[in-house]
């Protein structure tokens, strides 16, 4: 069961304190995306436990079942309803929807962003977030080619500043769950795989193309194999296209709208309490033995 949306023809027409006041009367349990505030609002509400989250996602290929826009909008819808099930007041932005995908651009329609471009552009976001006193950033991020460039941008975040923005990959800070939950075989997740695939059937059937789930899974030798969760004792570049000429990795004829229904609630709901255990602190304080 999915929260009810926001509608913004009610927050349209009310200011922050009557929102409040009628909240039993609007549409959802409350507003948590940060642009459709206005700006005295944020000023007003803004304090050293406000945690605002980014979701990153990409715009690239995802086979011939999924749609390119998979990872940006899944990122999206798992932030949005964790800040809406959060005790806490959270703030998420709108999607960053391309991301770094150099490895996909011999399929047709998969954008990329260049790394500088990439880098900057959520260094900037977050700067200007702690610009107006934002202490608590989360970068929640849904594709892994991402994560090396994110990294560099919470280190540059870390060493110029005094805030510490948090990140974490929602499909690698769950991934025993996630695993324990795995019909197909090992490597089965994979891109485009069993999770996508049940999360995206769950969220948005009508966006997959289930006459044309087709995947497979790439050996690969001693020290390589393409694959979600797997400790590769190397790392190499390689485009996608020299693993699968359709651009799937796994086995996406195991997925079912079950499976991405109960994966989709337990992301959710700890996402949710990490969200509080941020804007707690719990998260920032180290105890220095
Ligand atoms: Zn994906």
């Amino acid at each position: 069961m999915l929260s009810q949306s926001f509608n913004p023809k009610y927050f349209s027409k009310l200011n922050w304190n009557e929102n409040k006041k009628y909240g039993a009367t609007i549409m959802c349990k409350k507003n948590v995306y940060w642009p459709k505030f206005k700006s005295y609002q944020l000023k007003e509400s803004i304090n050293d436990n406000t945690v605002v989250v980014l979701p990153v996602g990409s715009c690239e290929q995802h086979g011939f079942h999924l749609p390119l826009e998979t990872d940006a909008t899944l990122v999206y819808r798992i932030a949005e309803e964790a800040a809406l099930r959060a005790e806490k007041q959270i703030y998420i932005l709108p999607p960053i929807w391309a991301g770094y995908s150099p490895h996909h651009m011999d399929f047709c329609g998969s954008i990329t962003l260049g790394r500088e471009t990439f880098h900057h552009l959520l260094f900037d976001i977050c700067k200007s977030l702690m610009h107006h006193g934002i202490k608590h950033i989360l970068l929640l991020n849904g594709h892994g080619g991402n994560e090396a460039i994110l990294k560099t941008v919470v280190d540059d975040l870390g060493t110029k500043s005094s805030i510490y923005p948090i990140l974490i990959t929602y499909f690698n800070y769950f991934a025993k769950q996630i695993k324990e939950r795995q019909r197909s075989t090992e490597g089965g997740m994979g891109h485009a795989g069993e999770l996508e695939t049940s999360l995206q059937l769950f969220l948005s059937p009508d966006f997959v193309d289930k006459d044309k789930l087709e995947g497979e899974i790439i050996p690969g030798n001693k020290y390589f194999k393409p694959g979600m969760f797997i400790n590769n004792k190397i790392y190499q570049y390689r485009p996608f296209s020299s693993y699968s000429p359709i651009g799937v990795l796994g086995e996406p004829q195991a997925a079912l709208k079950e499976t991405g229904e109960e994966l989709f609630n337990l992301i959710v709901d700890g996402l949710a309490k990490l969200f509080d255990d941020i804007a707690d602190g719990i998260v920032q304080q180290l105890q220095v033995l």
